[in-house]
């Protein structure tokens, strides 16, 4: 029997699935009390150093009194209200801020409860776009591969087929258009045959496509690629020429994570529509949005529907309004440009891991770093490792990556570095 502040950890095993995870043969799940600034705090006592920030989430760390703040005095005005025919001051504040921030002709705001439904409203968007202006044919989505856009349906159809397992699907999922995926690295030359390819996508197929979504300049979850800015370019330019929309999802790289606040700025291109989500909140729960411009928002409600079709229950919570209006005003005072550029400076020493046998590509970009492996990592062993060396990173595939939150002193950031590095030394992968 558990007493009552033990984290019952049979239970969980028994009965809770965790994410990508067998119910047969659960991967362990380390049980953890509570977590404070850049610390994680583990029922055994061990506190960890977190290298993760919760999943692309958590900038400014954990149990921040002013995202508690504004958490409570939230509370205590109403924590949920519907948002059919009500609005309120935090939705309207954090949509402000929204507009302010991302490209100019981004002036239209859909709250999601989360990057995934955030992304099925984007394609929504694009596909009543066109059936509103009359064009009935325009239903697919082109994408290139190694993509990540979600796990609900539409979502899923664009991610890559084979790390999305779209053959155990097949006849129920979407079939999308998929592009190769980008090539030429952040820091490379650009390879102009990309840009022969994805033409020739374009002209055999714009007349079913709807549009193009892509994750800006990283590719995070389909293997952590940094790509070079010119694909980008030559995307935005080829949907302006056949009519396709641009479909941007910043759900991981928005926020000043790739050391622009929006990926997009490093190939100074606006998006058509956009998703945020992740860091939105500061990590603290969950709530996305898609951005849209005044043409796009104009086109799908002048149409037949006249109206855009989608409406969640928690659509707009103040709750999660009043947190990402508080996460972005902290954002700004604990100036995120200073505290990425200090961090991928710190992370540079990542690159000693290049001369481990075992490694075949280090790189950073902005507050993120990546260590490529010869061979895919088994999570459970290393993970324990990683505990053990007072760490919390969360490897998949043949990557071991850091997105830390961006208040990581230099000690935090030499800690996660040189646990990674002995990771690899020592073989606990
Ligand atoms: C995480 C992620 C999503 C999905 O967001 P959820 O909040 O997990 O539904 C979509 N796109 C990208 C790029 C992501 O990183």
């Amino acid at each position: 029997m558990c007493t009552d502040n033990t984290i019952d950890v049979e239970f969980d095993r028994q009965h809770i699935w965790h994410p990508y995870t067998s119910m047969l043969k659960p991967l362990p799940n380390y049980p953890v009390t509570h977590a404070n600034g850049t610390r994680i705090y583990l029922q055994s006592g061990e506190s960890l150093v977190d290298g993760m920030a919760s999943w692309w989430s958590a900038l400014h760390g954990y149990n921040h009194p002013e995202l508690n703040a504004a958490i409570q005095q939230q509370s205590q005005q109403m924590s949920h209200i519907m948002f059919g025919g009500i609005t309120h001051k935090p939705a309207i504040d954090v949509c402000k801020k929204l507009i302010a921030m991302t490209p100019k002709p981004l002036q239209k705001v859909f709250l999601a409860d989360g990057g995934s439904v955030s992304v099925e409203v984007a394609i929504k968007m694009a596909i009543q776009y066109w059936f509103s202006q009359g064009n009935q044919r325009k239903h697919t989505i082109m994408t290139p591969a190694k993509g990540y856009h979600g796990d609900t349906f539409a979502a899923m159809s664009v991610c890559d087929p084979i790390n999305s397992m779209h053959s155990m699907y097949r006849g129920f999922l979407p079939e999308q258009h998929f592009v190769p995926a980008p090539k030429s690295g952040f820091y490379d030359e650009f390879d102009e045959r990309e840009a022969a390819v994805l033409r020739s996508h374009f002209q055999a197929h714009h007349e079913d496509i709807a549009a193009f979504i892509i994750e800006p300049i990283v590719q995070n979850a389909g293997g952590m690629n940094f790509y070079h800015p010119q694909y980008l370019k030559t995307v935005r330019q080829l949907c302006d020429e056949f009519n396709v929309l641009l479909i941007c999802d910043e759900i991981a790289t928005g926020f000043g994570r790739t050391g622009k606040l929006f990926a997009v700025e490093h190939a100074d291109i606006c998006p058509d529509i956009m998703c945020v989500g992740k860091a939105l909140t500061g990590g603290y729960m969950t709530l996305a949005a898609t951005l849209t411009t005044d043409k796009v928002a104009r086109g799908i409600c002048e149409g037949e529907a006249g109206v855009l079709m989608h409406g969640p229950t928690f659509m707009g919570n103040p709750l999660a309004c009043a947190v990402a209006d508080a996460s972005l005003s902290l954002l700004y005072k604990n100036d995120w440009q200073a505290q990425v550029a200090n961090i991928n400076q710190w992370l540079e020493q990542l690159k000693a891991c290049e001369t481990l046998e075992a490694v075949t590509n280090v790189r950073t970009l902005g507050a993120i770093g990546v260590v490529e492996l010869k061979r895919t990592v088994d999570v459970a062993k290393i993970q324990r490792f990683f505990v053990d060396n007072g760490v919390w990173i969360r490897p998949f595939g043949k990557l071991i990556y850091l997105m830390p939150p961006f208040v990581s002193s230099e000690d935090d950031i030499n800690a996660l570095c040189s646990a990674i590095y002995k990771a690899i030394a020592q073989d606990a992968y």
